[in-house]
């Protein structure tokens, strides 16, 4: 491309350099041969008012040593007759008496044309025409041709030959960085990063690579690690519950000991859960979360989520602390706000180690309503704060000692977002505190809901 715009460019630049050369020599001729046609007319007025034919045709004669270019040279009377010629040996030019009627310069394909007035105080006594040959502008043309020529053939060699240099170089870094991705395909190691010193567009093409690359390594790693975890985490409610029901079994005559099916039972329910949360994400992804909006109370909710999880969380106390104001109505999916709530306040049990209290409390604003969950536990650390609602998520301290794949609260940000509400956390001295707002039931939340819902858009 840029030996093409090149030599494009060359052309241009040489043809408007040629044309400018042509039109300044014309320019030149002109005003030398109308200065010569001046003097021929001011040496010839005697000659004619005297009707000396023979010493017109003497000034013409001598125009062969002044100006060999001319071909021909008339001096015409007042009539428009011819009074005297000059007819350069050899021959040439036209006879053009009878077609001159005004001082004027023309050219034709080869001569140039100079006819001029010959004054006497102010009266047209006569006129003087020049025929000159154009030779000396063809052979500027031919040379001026020539050079573009050989000086376009020249560029474009040049052009070429440093195209040709510099092309294996291109080429070279282009090959690598393809041949890199075929053996990543078929290899499936993606650990080659190239190494390139370049500031060109290829550089910069193999650093979007490199960066894809370590992208396709994390996303890997990550997903082996989930695999992990999620193996582990099925395994172990799994192994648990198959225990209990094998101690059942064992004890067949007897009446079946109900701590056995209730620890069977928990065990079943965290399988559940993981499942459900694994398969939350899927749906979230592929973006087929359905809401099942209706008007409910949310304290109600709260009321009775909290006394559902305290009968199963027996070590710490869940304290919900009293609103002075009456039922809230709230416009959303119930069951997906209390899927918000088990898993808000089961996170404030299981990162509380030290059987501490979680405090449930309650805010109303103009337009929304604001749940706390204030916990005692381990906290979380600053740095982590932000990243703990992305999938997968686990901070590092909690993520070694507490069960769990980091998919609850991604799933709880997804869900209250549908519902155009908002889920974030503070630090506490000891703990932390989750909050979650929702907006009260009006007119234009329910619709905006109602319309997310149906377009199926992601809010
Ligand atoms: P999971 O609990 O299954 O790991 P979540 O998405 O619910 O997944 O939580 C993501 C991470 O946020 C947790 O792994 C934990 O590190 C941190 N976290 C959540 N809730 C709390 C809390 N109440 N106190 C301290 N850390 C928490």
């Amino acid at each position: 491309m840029q030996v093409f715009t090149s030599i494009i460019v060359l052309v241009i630049f040489f043809l408007a350099y040629i044309i400018s050369d042509i039109r300044d020599y014309k320019y030149r001729k002109i005003k030398s041969m109308t200065g010569l046609s001046h003097v021929i007319g001011a040496n010839s007025i005697s000659t004619l008012l005297f009707q000396d034919n023979e010493s017109a045709a003497e000034i013409l004669s001598e125009l062969k040593d002044v100006a060999p270019e001319i071909v021909r040279a008339d001096i015409f009377d007042d009539s428009g007759k011819v009074f005297a010629s000059y007819i350069r040996s050899g021959g040439g030019g036209v006879n053009i008496s009878g077609q001159i009627s005004k001082a004027e310069t023309h050219f034709s394909d080869s001569l140039l044309f100079v006819i001029d007035d010959i004054m006497n105080n102010d009266e047209l006594i006569g006129k003087v025409s020049l025929q000159v040959e154009l030779s000396e502008l063809m052979a500027i043309k031919k040379s001026k041709f020539d050079l573009g020529v050989v000086l376009l053939l020249a560029a474009i060699c040049i052009s070429f030959l440093i195209g040709f240099l510099v092309q294996p170089y291109i080429s070279k870094r282009l090959l690598n960085l393809v041949n890199t991705i075929k053996s990543a395909r078929k290899t499936e190691n993606y650990y080659i990063p190239i190494t390139d010193n370049g500031k060109d567009e290829i550089s910069t093409l193999i650093t979007a690579f490199n960066q894809l690359m370590q992208q396709v390594i994390e996303n890997q790693q990550k997903k082996d690690e989930f695999i992990g975890i999620a193996s582990h985490e099925l395994k172990t409610p799994l192994t648990s519950i198959k225990g209990y029901l094998d101690l059942l079994n064992v004890m067949e005559d007897r009446e079946p000991n109900r701590q056995c099916v209730e620890k069977a039972l928990e065990s079943a329910r965290k399988l559940e859960k993981l499942i459900r949360d694994l398969l939350d994400v899927s749906k979230i992804q592929s973006g087929q979360l359905q809401l099942n909006i209706k008007e409910f109370d949310i304290d109600e909710l709260i009321a009775e989520t909290v006394s559902s999880i305290q009968m199963v969380s027996l070590t710490h106390e869940l304290i919900k602390e009293k609103n002075n104001y009456g039922p809230q109505l709230i416009t959303g999916d119930k069951q997906k706000i209390e899927q918000v709530l088990v898993n808000l306040l089961s996170n404030a049990v299981k990162y509380s180690p030290a059987d501490n209290p979680v405090i449930i409390s309650t805010q109303k604003t103009d337009l929304d309503f604001i749940v706390r969950i204030r916990d005692f536990g381990i906290g979380i650390p600053e740095d982590e704060i932000n990243e703990i609602f992305e999938r997968f998520y686990r901070t590092k301290d909690s993520s070694v000692h507490i069960a769990g794949l980091g998919l609850g609260l991604y799933i709880c940000r997804d869900i209250l977002q549908r519902h155009h509400g908002r889920i974030w956390v503070e630090r506490e001295d000891v703990g932390s505190s989750f909050y979650f707002s929702l907006p009260l039931k009006d007119e234009q939340a329910t619709k905006k809901i109602m319309q997310s819902e149906q377009t199926g858009i992601n809010i």
